[in-house]
């Protein structure tokens, strides 16, 4: 039977491999996420091209509940439930914590955090009526980890791994998984926006910030690839990974093992 897969945040980036990657299997994607009408359009188009199911996009911004709601209200009126959710959208905002602006911490709790819970909560009941389902959440690295200046970043990830713990014990009996995915540095737009900040912000060099900070942590000393998180995702999903839930898998290159 044809899954339907969401992918929030999808419009971009790892969001954007993910929903390739499972259209690859032949799944229904709701695509969502920011972008002129043009990239929407190519998005679109790229993912329907590699998929025997449908492809829509929802224009949902998660920081809005109601938005979300119907973010999930609409793929289950269009194709009878998501099978596959996954929570992707995320920003970053980089300052001290004590110039940290109130409105970011707000935005990034929303968007990296409080999204999730609300698609969980609304995706749970169709997925529990089918007996199946797959909650997959982008955390990161610095779900398990601090970096200086990332406070809001940092907290959001560490509670989206709470927040999958929580939610894979209370459906472990429902056929329903619940796993994050926390990557070390992947080269996407959200990275390749950091490096002028943080060089602002540490007073050092664009090409210091890739060397000396971002890779620096990471023992392979290469940036992770969006299709290599994509494939894990489309493992999370298979059946064979039907016995992990509530916990994380790293792809960080080394950097939690230090
Ligand atoms: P990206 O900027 O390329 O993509 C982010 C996506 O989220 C885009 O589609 C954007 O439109 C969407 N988005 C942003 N705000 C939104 C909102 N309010 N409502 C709906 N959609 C919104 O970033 P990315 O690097 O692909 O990041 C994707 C996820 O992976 C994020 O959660 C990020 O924290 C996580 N992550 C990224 C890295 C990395 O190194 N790139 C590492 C670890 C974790």
């Amino acid at each position: 039977m044809t899954k339907t897969a969401v992918i929030t945040g999808s419009t971009s980036g790892i969001g954007l491999a993910i929903a390739k990657a499972f259209a690859k299997g032949g799944a229904n994607i709701v695509l969502n996420g920011f972008g002129s009408p043009d990239e929407i359009k190519k998005a679109t188009d790229d993912v329907s091209a590699l998929t025997t199911g449908t492809v829509v996009y929802h224009a949902a911004d998660m920081t809005k509940p109601a938005e979300i709601a119907d973010l999930i209200t609409t793929a289950t009126t269009r194709f009878g439930g998501v099978d596959i959710l996954v929570n992707n959208a995320g920003i970053q905002y980089v300052e001290k914590v004590e110039d940290f602006p109130i409105e970011q911490w707000d935005r990034i709790i929303a968007i990296n955090l409080s999204s999730s819970f609300h698609t969980i909560r609304a995706a749970i009941p169709g997925m529990k009526a089918k007996g199946w389902g797959r909650i997959i959440n982008i955390a990161s690295a610095h779900g398990l980890v601090a970096s200086p200046f990332k406070a809001a970043y940092v907290a959001a990830k560490h509670g989206v791994l709470g927040l999958t713990k929580t939610v894979a014990l209370e459906v472990a009996e429902s056929g329903i998984t619940a796993n994050s995915i926390c990557p070390g540095y992947v080269l996407t737009p959200l990275v390749e926006k950091q490096i002028p900040d943080q060089a602002r912000t540490r007073g050092i060099t664009e090409q210091q910030v890739i060397n000396d900070v971002m890779l620096k942590g990471q023992p392979t000393k290469k940036f992770i690839t969006v299709e290599q998180v994509a494939a894990l995702a489309v493992y999370l999903a298979g059946d064979d990974a039907a016995q992990i839930t509530g916990t994380h898998v790293s792809m960080d290159g080394g950097w939690t093992a230090q």
